[in-house]
């Protein structure tokens, strides 16, 4: 029989090993997938570093970034996951983590089932019943199941794009989802300028999805200049700056804000996942700019730092400073319309103005012993 080779690695820090593995069965909705390209991702990389927050089934095969061709096909499994046919010979790509459709999350908040309850995760029968294969795209195929775990999802390639090109679409989906929360978060619009932070491969495809979905100036912060500045420019940034060059983050600050000019940056988008990009990049934008958190790792050595909590629990964090002009008159109609539903007089403690009454309505909010310390020169006016 057969073998599949795959590389697996035994722990953070060991070598890879190629190993081989049965050439599986292919039941009725599963299928045996040729691997044409698989990237290597900063997830990848984390994992190899320990630092991973949970414990994982070492020896298994990573990569998870995938484009590949179907070689076995079982009978049932007729189409992907947009009802395009799948046949043997069909180009596809599989995404590492797929929701269920069926939990908590992927029921009553769909917009949201990337934070699926219960994850399927692909390839985890190449070999080592001891091992499941959370991933698997370092390897000569990988395998699906569809009967095993309906949650599995295939999504058909076009028949002439090239698997290399198919393996970035892992990756750039990502950068659109994160262009499509500022957008439906009301922070993204035709013809802003946006900064990228990271020019690794999310922030490079960080670049293209900004243009492609209406940005009007892409700036790129990161480095080295060789290979990754450069390529950040080929793909239409209009500048970058060297982090290796500009050393501080005030020096960064100055010179982003000297070249978008006027109040800053519409959105910053960080794709570094560098634990101190958020304060910086946040200094990057005008007022009222948004800001999107993509660093999937933001900060491995202390991983519960609200930046890194921020991307991974998918949050829309919203700074709100006062109010403007028309906001006002909702609160004068609320307190209109609700004036009996709640004790607002309650708050109150009310002092005369005098230098005594000031002074005690000061105090005794300083101190707490008040809710709402309110002077009132003329009582009976007070009361009207
Ligand atoms: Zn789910």
């Amino acid at each position: 029989m057969e073998k599949i080779r795959v590389a697996t690695f035994a722990g953070p820090g060991a070598p890879p090993v190629i190993q081989e593995v049965a050439w599986p069965d292919v039941p009725p909705k599963a299928a045996l997938i040729q691997i044409g390209a698989c990237g290597v991702c900063g997830t990848d990389l984390h994992i190899l570093k320990g630092h991973w927050p949970k414990p994982l089934p070492w020896p298994f095969t990573l990569g998870h970034e995938i484009a590949g061709v179907i070689v076995e096909k079982g009978a049932e499994l007729t189409a992907d996951f947009m009802g395009k046919p799948l046949e043997v010979g069909s180009r596809i790509m599989i995404p590492p983590l797929m929701p269920c459709g069926s939990c908590h999350y992927c029921v009553h908040y769909p917009e949201s089932a990337n934070k699926c309850l219960t994850p399927v995760y692909y390839g985890r029968y190449l070999g080592f019943d001891k091992a499941p294969h959370l991933w698997g795209g370092w390897a000569e195929y990988v395998y699906v199941d569809l009967g095993d775990l309906p949650g599995t999802k295939i999504y058909k390639l076009p028949d002439d794009m090239p698997l290399r090109l198919g393996a970035l679409s892992e990756p750039l989906t990502s950068c659109l989802r994160g262009f499509n929360r500022a957008t439906r978060a009301g922070g993204f619009r035709w013809g802003d300028t946006v900064v990228i932070q990271g020019s690794g491969p999310i922030g490079i495809l960080a670049v293209a999805a900004a243009q492609e979905m209406g940005a009007g100036r892409v700036i790129c912060v990161g480095a080295p200049e060789e290979p990754r500045l450069a390529l950040a420019r080929r793909f239409g940034a209009e500048a970058t700056v060297d982090i290796e060059e500009h050393r501080t983050p005030e020096e960064r600050i100055r010179r982003v804000r000297d070249i978008v000019g006027g109040f800053g940056a519409d959105l910053v988008m960080d794709c570094s996942g560098h634990p101190s990009a958020g304060p910086e990049g946040i200094e990057f934008l005008r007022d009222g700019g948004t800001y999107v958190e993509m660093g999937q790792f933001t900060d491995a050595g202390s991983i519960q730092t609200s930046w890194h909590r921020i991307c991974t629990k998918d949050l829309n964090v919203l700074g709100s400073w006062a109010f403007t002009a028309n906001d006002l008159p909702l609160g004068v109609d609320m307190l209109d319309r609700a004036r009996d539903r709640y004790p607002w007089l309650e708050m109150q403690t009310l002092y005369p103005f005098d230098a005594d009454g000031v002074g005690r309505a000061v105090a005794d909010a300083m101190a707490m012993r008040t809710v709402k310390s309110t002077i009132v020169p003329w009582p009976e006016l007070a009361e009207a």
